[in-house]
């Protein structure tokens, strides 16, 4: 399971988007629009699929496990 990531267009800096999704889920998805509330600039960005992609790293596995 990844984190679907996209870039803040007025800082430049990776966000999460808050939706995760399987590797192969997210290949094959169709063209998508979502909306999320930046944690950076805190507005509202509007991207698509297109400007998305998956994190997988070990820094979200690790901060899932602190949750538990
Ligand atoms: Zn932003």
């Amino acid at each position: 399971m990844g984190l679907v990531m996209i870039r803040c267009p007025r800082t430049g800096q990776e966000i999460p988007t808050g939706i995760e999704m399987e590797r192969e889920q997210f290949g094959s998805a169709p063209v998508f629009f979502a909306r999320v509330d930046c944690p950076v600039c805190g507005r509202q960005h509007e991207w698509f699929a297109g400007d998305a992609w998956l994190c997988e790293s070990t820094a979200v596995r690790e901060a899932d496990a602190a949750l538990l």
